[in-house]
């Protein structure tokens, strides 16, 4: 359900307690704050927290200590993702309603064994713009029949979007408004780039895609601010406000933070944590000066 449309501009940061801040996570939050502060906005928090083997209370209060280190404030209460899996769970219900969902029962070995083999005999596999390959489409062709009694044999399986079937109902082209570091402008989203991508897993009650189009929603968020490295996966969730009927935000792609090698932050870089450098003693007024801001 949307929220009611704020006469304010709001931010929110989303991070998941799935590993220690660094500093990539400190400029999307800042940014966020001080695009909030200058706008008259709000800044909300958000704990993405829907993968519940790597998700820990732990690194979620770790995720409040840094953020209050940085000087940061935010309102309560904070939503946290596993608190809303009947929202995600309403969302895939109208999808499915609108058959534009179908069960995918092939595990991660069998679709990586496929493309391997696939690739063996010379024949290239269609990749996402994170380089995962798409998901083989088997499971779109089967039978009501077949999709039954797999269900019924008690086959795991996960539910994904019909893609092809999704942009047909729209019938016309998406595109977003961008204001970040890469390009600017009208930005023309290509969903077709991911495939049928995932909506539900059977160990994770709902996917990134689908959770973080209906929270933005909910909560009214009328601006995203993130990295760049989410910039392509900005057309999934242009299709899903869509197909949902959900207002989309201004989206605002930020600089990475890159490492010594030149890689993305990854969460297990204890160099660039923010935990690690508070215990080596940096002041947390020096962060903006390392992040350029
Ligand atoms: N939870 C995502 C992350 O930590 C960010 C999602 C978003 O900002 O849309 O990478």
């Amino acid at each position: 359900m949307p929220a009611p449309p704020s006469d304010k501009p709001v931010y929110r940061f989303a991070p998941s307690p799935n590993g220690f801040l660094h500093l990539g996570h400190a400029l999307s939050a800042l940014l966020n704050h001080d695009m909030a502060a200058a706008s008259g906005g709000r800044f909300l928090l958000r704990i993405e927290d829907i993968d519940l083997t790597r998700c820990t209370p732990q690194f979620e209060a770790a995720i409040y200590r840094d953020l209050a280190w940085l000087g940061l404030d935010w309102e309560e209460p904070v939503r946290r993702q596993s608190d809303h899996f009947d929202a995600y769970h309403a969302a895939l219900d109208r999808l499915t309603e609108m058959d534009l969902v179908y069960p995918a029962f092939l595990t991660r070995g069998e679709v990586k064994a496929k493309v391997a083999a696939n690739e063996a005999s010379g024949k290239s596999w269609p990749r996402d713009p994170d380089g995962s390959p798409l998901y083989p489409d088997d499971d779109r062709h089967r039978s009501q029949t077949e999709r039954r009694k797999l269900i019924a044999d008690g086959v795991r399986h996960a539910f994904r979007l019909d893609m092809q079937k999704a942009l047909d109902l729209i019938g016309a082209p998406l595109n977003w408004t961008e204001t970040g570091d890469g390009d600017r402008g009208e930005i023309p989203a290509d969903p077709s780039a991911w495939g049928d991508v995932v909506l539900s897993r059977s160990d994770a009650p709902s996917s990134y895609h689908l959770s973080v189009t209906v929270d933005d929603a909910a909560q009214g968020i009328t601006h995203v601010v993130r990295g760049l490295d989410l910039f392509e996966a900005t057309a999934v969730h242009r299709l899903l406000q869509e197909l949902l009927g959900l207002p989309p935000p201004i989206y605002h792609h930020h600089r990475l933070i890159l490492g010594a090698d030149g890689r993305k932050l990854s969460k297990s870089e204890g160099s660039t944590g923010l935990a690690a450098l508070r215990d080596q003693g940096l002041p947390a007024g020096d962060i903006r000066g390392r992040l350029g801001l």
